[in-house]
Order: structure tokens, then C-alpha cells, then sequence
């Protein structure tokens, strides 16, 4: 019997094998070499960052129009092969892998800004344009999109992992910035959701069903984003405290008075000393608050002197201005830059970065329980968060080829899942599920993980929309 179900798993790979290799020639004969199936092309568009392991797509597909992601589609779904949409891969947990082969939708082509509507600000644009792209198109129009996930990551991508960011806390996540969706779904038929009136009662809302799906139930094409105006006056800077407990403590009572930062950042002492030697800075080695004001000048100015008393409360201080724009660059750069800072504590070591959020009133208990956790297990691990959203991340330095060291860190990875869930909060903020969350799935979400997997099936039927993401059974 064991052996009649290896032969059937043999034939199942055989026949799978074959599908692939005959959409491949149909879709060379179609795009010609804008469909590569060179080794070092498909090994980039398979998961490079961070730990898990790379699984390479069959071929990748450098797509330019919506009408040729349909077509792209349709021939996967007649051939019940993976499609794996690709942003710039910067996706942190496996989102990218293709653990049963199939054909990397590349979208990087795909980046062009269509409309900008400033008197309603929004803009309207294709899925492969990146965020800095945007911004450095809108620097003369007044307006900027505001949400930051670090990498320049594309406008596609961001919506799919629901990414956030550093300016979240004010302006929201992409849960929040996206107005409409072009959508090619599984079947290959180009639909619209959304629109660009502020709000409707429409129907069910497909554009959040989208948003945060991971490619898993259709290709996003286009998107129609919300704008911003350009604040009159930033200010900001940073502002050490004895311990991230008390630092957690500052924020959480700046964000219950409804202080309007527009971000509030937490390093760890490890992290600072990371960032004072990747970034050339020179703060104290201790836990700091990176923060920024938007609004008028008196607004910043009364919105600081409010921070500063509460940071003063909690042991926090002095806090030190960074008038100049300058000087601003270079404190957030380094804050962007904090998950490279990181690899330099072990420049042989990978790193397994994970992020969680709670609810903020939960956030000093849960950073502060993590850090202990930390401390246990001995680990190089520096904590950096979104705290004003409750959400943080830590960046564990792992020595992949020590088994008791790997697993002693997915441990700890589970445990911090488990107490951020415990605590009414979530496995992922931001980063989302991919393959390394999915087994949490079901205690965040319980029987809610079953209408996901309903939805997944009316539709995406074959399973053919980025299969082993999000849902544990796909
Ligand atoms: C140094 C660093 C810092 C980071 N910091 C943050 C952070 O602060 N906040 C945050 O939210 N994230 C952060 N990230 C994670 C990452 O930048 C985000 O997940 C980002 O949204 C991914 O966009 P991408 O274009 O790289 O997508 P990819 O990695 O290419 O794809 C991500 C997922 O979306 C799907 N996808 C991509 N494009 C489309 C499309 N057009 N239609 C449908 N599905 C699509 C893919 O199949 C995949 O499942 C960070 C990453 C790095 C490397």
C-alpha cells in the first residue's frame, strides 16, 4: 500500500510537471523572453528575506498591462498552475515562495501613475509603482502618501500584505488608503471594486477583502489611493528612558490624550547601539522613543511640550529636537535602516524578524514580558516597534545551521504569537501571514478561519491563487 501511494504521489508530480512545462511554452510563445526561466531570475523571486527557505517559482513573468495578467491567469487556471503576483519581494514571511512551483507574476513593470485627482485627493495607479516613486511624483503638488513600510515596497504589494508603517498612528494603514481595486481574479476576469467617493453602502466591500489577501484570491492591477496634504510644519526627534517598560508607558499615555503624533517608535538599547553603528548616530544606549509632529507650528510646538511632560512622568528625558531637516533624514533613515543595523550585532547570523500587535493598553506588559523572554533565552534580539498602534517587532540573530539554536527561536516566536494573541492582540500588525504565521491562524481567528477558507474556495476553487499562503489548509 505505501508503496501504491508513493507511485500515486509520483504521478501526481509527473503530471503536475508536465502542466507547468506546457504553460511555460505557451506563455514563451506568448511574452517571449519577458517570461524567464533563468535560474538566478527565479531564485530572486522566490523568498530572499530573512530565514525561511528560498522555493523558487518555475518561471517568472514580466507582466505590462492588465489585459496581460488576465491572459497570464487565464492560461494558469486552465492549466491549474500556481500563480505567485510579485511586488519587489520585500514580503518578510515566505510570502513570495512557491512550494509547488508555478510562475512569479512580476508587476515591477507595471509602473505608471494614471491620474492625480488633488482637489479630491487621491491618484489613481498601477501596481508595480513604489511608494518613494509616488512620493518624489507628488513633491510639487503638495500632496504625499504617507504610508511607509520601511521598503520601498510597491503600492501591489503594500495592499496585499495590508503593510503599514512608521506614520501609521496617524494616518492609517493601507486597510485605510485604499479607496478602489483593478482586480484580475483566479478565473482571469478583470473586475473593479470600490470607487472614489469617499464613502458607500454599495455592497459587500471586495476592496478590504483584497486588501491583506496576499495574492491568494486575485491579481491587484491598479489601485486608487487616498492622499494627503503636505503638513505646514514637522517637527520631531528622540527621547531616552531608562527602560522600554517606562517608554511604553509614555506612549501609551500619549495616545490615551490623544496626542496626534504622527510617529512614535520605540529601540530597544540593542537596537540604538545597532543604529548607532550602521547609521554613524550617537544617542545613549538606552531604550528611546523616535517621534515626529505634523500640523501648524503651534500645533507641532503644543503637541511636543504635551510629549515632553509625559515622557518626563515616566522617567524619559531630556528630549532632544532635531530642528533640522537634515538632522530629521538621518534619525528616520536610521530607523528605516534598523533591520540592516541588526545583521551587524552578527554580520554571520540570520535574521528571523517577527512582528505582533496588541491593543495599546496591553503594550508595556507585552514588550516588557518579550524582553524578559529574550533575556531567558539569551538571544541577540533587538525590539523596534510602531508602538503608538501597539505594534513592535523583534529581529532574532539566528545561526542557521545550529539546530537547537533554530528551534529554540521558533519557540520563542510561537510564545510571543500565542501572547499577543492572549493579550487581544494579533499574530502579525503588518508584515501579515505568508507561510511562517499560518499556524496561529486558527487560535487568533477560531471558526472565522473556516469562512476564510469558504471564501478561498468560491473563489479561487483550484487553489491556483498563490497556494500555501494565509490559510493552513491551501
Ligand atoms: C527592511 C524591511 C522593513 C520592513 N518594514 C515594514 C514595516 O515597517 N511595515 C510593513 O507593513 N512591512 C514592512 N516590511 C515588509 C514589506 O516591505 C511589506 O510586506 C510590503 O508591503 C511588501 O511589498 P512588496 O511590493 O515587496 O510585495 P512582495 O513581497 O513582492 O509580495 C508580498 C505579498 O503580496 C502579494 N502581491 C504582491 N503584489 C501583488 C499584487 N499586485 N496583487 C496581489 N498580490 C500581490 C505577493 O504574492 C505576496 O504574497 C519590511 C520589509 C523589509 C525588508
Amino acid at each position: 500500500m505505501p508503496e501504491m501511494a508513493r507511485a500515486t504521489d509520483a504521478q501526481l508530480k509527473t503530471d503536475q510537471n508536465s502542466r507547468i512545462a506546457a504553460v511555460i511554452a505557451d506563455l514563451k510563445a506568448r511574452f517571449g523572453e519577458r517570461c524567464a526561466t533563468s535560474a538566478a531570475l527565479r531564485e530572486q523571486h522566490g523568498h530572499t528575506t530573512t530565514w525561511l527557505r528560498n522555493e523558487p517559482p518555475d518561471a517568472v513573468v514580466f507582466a505590462e498591462s492588465t489585459e496581460e495578467v488576465a491572459e497570464t491567469v487565464r492560461l494558469c487556471a486552465a492549466g491549474e498552475v500556481p500563480v505567485i503576483p510579485f511586488g519587489t519581494g520585500s514580503s518578510l514571511e515566505g510570502h513570495v515562495n512557491a512550494p509547488f512551483g508555478g510562475i512569479s507574476l512580476d508587476l515591477s513593470r507595471m509602473n505608471q501613475i494614471l491620474e492625480v485627482h488633488a482637489e479630491d485627493l487621491d491618484c489613481r495607479v498601477q501596481a508595480g509603482v513604489t511608494r518613494k516613486q509616488l512620493n518624489s511624483y507628488l513633491r510639487d503638488t503638495g500632496l504625499f502618501f504617507p504610508i511607509d513600510p520601511g521598503a520601498d515596497a510597491s503600492l501591489g504589494g503594500m495592499a496585499a500584505t495590508r503593510a503599514s508603517g512608521t506614520n501609521a498612528v496617524r494616518y492609517g494603514t493601507m486597510k485605510d488608503a485604499v479607496l478602489a481595486l483593478t482586480v484580475v481574479t483566479a478565473d482571469g476576469r478583470i473586475i473593479r471594486t470600490g470607487g472614489r467617493a469617499k464613502k458607500s453602502s454599495a455592497g459587500y466591500d471586495l476592496t478590504r477583502l483584497f486588501v491583506g489577501s496576499e495574492g491568494t484570491l486575485g491579481v491587484i492591477t491598479e489601485l486608487t489611493v487616498r492622499l494627503h496634504g503636505q503638513p505646514e510644519a514637522i517637527s520631531g526627534g528622540v527621547c531616552p528612558f531608562p527602560d522600554v517598560n517606562s517608554a511604553c508607558k509614555a506612549v501609551i499615555s500619549t495616545i490615551q490624550m490623544g496626542i496626534p503624533v504622527a510617529r512614535i517608535e520605540l529601540l530597544d538599547s540593542l537596537q540604538v547601539r545597532a543604529c548607532n553603528t550602521y547609521s554613524k548616530l550617537d544617542l545613549v544606549e538606552t531604550p528611546t522613543l523616535f517621534l515626529e509632529f505634523h500640523g501648524s507650528e503651534a500645533g507641532v510646538r503644543e503637541q511636543s511640550e504635551m510629549f515632553s511632560e509625559i515622557a518626563g512622568e515616566f522617567g524619559g528625558g531630556p528630549f532632544h529636537w532635531a530642528t533640522a531637516a537634515e538632522e530629521r533624514t538621518k534619525l528616520w533613515t536610521a530607523r528605516h535602516d534598523a533591520y540592516w543595523a541588526g545583521k551587524t550585532l552578527k554580520p554571520e547570523a540570520e535574521i528571523m524578524v517577527t512582528d505582533v500587535c496588541v491593543p495599546i493598553s496591553r503594550l508595556a506588559e507585552c514588550v516588557s514580558e518579550t524582553a524578559e523572554d529574550i533575556a531567558r533565552e539569551g538571544f541577540l534580539a533587538p525590539i523596534v516597534g510602531h508602538v503608538g498602534d501597539g505594534n513592535f517587532h523583534v529581529q532574532i540573530l539566528v545561526d542557521l545551521d545550529n539546530p537547537e539554536e533554530v528551534r529554540k527561536t521558533e519557540a520563542f516566536v510561537e510564545r510571543l504569537a500565542l501572547r499577543a494573541i492572549a493579550m487581544d492582540g494579533t499574530c502579525t500588525g503588518e508584515h501579515g501571514v505568508g507561510q511562517g504565521k499560518r499556524k496561529y491562524l486558527r487560535r487568533e481567528h477560531g471558526d472565522a478561519l473556516d469562512v476564510m477558507g469558504a471564501i478561498k474556495q468560491a473563489l479561487d476553487p483550484h487553489n491556483v491563487m498563490n497556494p500555501g499562503k494565509i490559510l493552513p489548509q491551501s
